[in-house]
């Protein structure tokens, strides 16, 4: 049996697998995520003690990139108290099963191209709008595949545009970011109502999206997280958007089959996968 952390910037959950294959999660535990790393990590291991004794190995998805060797939390502005802390290593050390962790648009990227909605393309991406705004990439070649992260977030679309949390100006995040909603309307994106508002992030988006492709070449992007899956005029009119903007790239703009649960898929995917080398 498999155990899954889908460990995000805004909440938890820990689900299990009798097989990754089976893509049925059964979830077992969620929680909000606690800013403190120490206090979210009693939480997790408070969680898994119970089936322990069954576990045969953990996979991780993780909203915040990971170091090199795939052990440790990279520096990240969206949970500060978790940068540079060995998070697989203390998971490993205290369940006693092996733990493989990737970025949680990796996972979801993972799940969507090998066994959803990305099934058709040989190079794919899993675009999440939510607190940050990032995406997994993948690209099969042969019998091998590839996956990474990009920080699609912090690439710069506006020259006068505002400050961005990573110390750059004008970044698509300075527009689409959870916070910015909380910020500039003081209200969560969820109970934004102003059409104008979303027009623009969805103009925002559209540009993202092309950039991406005319970057990377994929040929497909799955739009996920809490704005981008759940809000109906970006749905309605984003690859309408993207198509207007960059006819040429020829992307299309879909929304995944696993809705939010592609990353916890994605991450079932990680103990057993020998097919899929994740760039890091
Ligand atoms: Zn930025």
């Amino acid at each position: 049996m498999y155990a899954v952390i889908d460990l995000g910037g805004t909440n938890t959950s820990i689900s299990l697998f009798n097989s990754p294959e089976s893509l049925q999660p059964e979830r077992i535990a969620a929680f909000p995520t606690h800013p403190e790393y120490a206090v979210q990590l009693d939480h997790v291991l408070g969680a898994l003690a119970a089936c322990k004794p069954r576990l045969s190995g953990i996979g991780m998805a993780i909203g915040v990139q990971l170091t090199a060797d795939g052990l440790s939390v990279d520096e990240t502005w969206t949970m500060p108290d978790y940068s540079n802390r060995p998070v697989v290593t203390d998971i490993a050390s205290a369940t006693g099963v092996p733990v493989i962790a990737a970025n949680d648009n990796v996972c979801a990227v993972i799940a969507e191209t090998l066994h959803g909605s990305l099934r058709p393309w040989r190079r794919t991406a899993y675009l999440t709008v939510s607190t940050g705004t990032g995406a997994g990439i993948f690209l099969r070649d042969g019998s091998q595949s590839f996956a990474w992260l990009a920080q699609v977030g912090h690439h710069i679309v506006n020259m006068e545009g505002e400050d961005c949390v990573c110390g750059q100006r004008g970044c698509v995040q300075a527009v689409t970011g959870g916070q910015q909603f909380l910020r500039r309307y003081g209200l969560p994106a969820s109970e934004v109502r102003d059409e104008a508002v979303w027009r623009d992030v969805t103009e925002i988006l559209a540009v993202a999206i092309v950039n991406l492709a005319r970057i990377t070449r994929v040929e497909a992007v799955c739009i996920s997280g809490g704005i981008g899956y759940n809000n109906p005029w970006i749905r309605a009119n984003l690859a309408g958007r993207v198509q207007d903007r960059g006819p040429a790239t020829e992307i299309r703009v879909i929304f995944p089959d696993f809705g939010e649960q592609a990353p916890v898929i994605g991450a079932a995917l990680l103990p057993g996968n020998r097919s899929v080398t994740i760039l890091r």
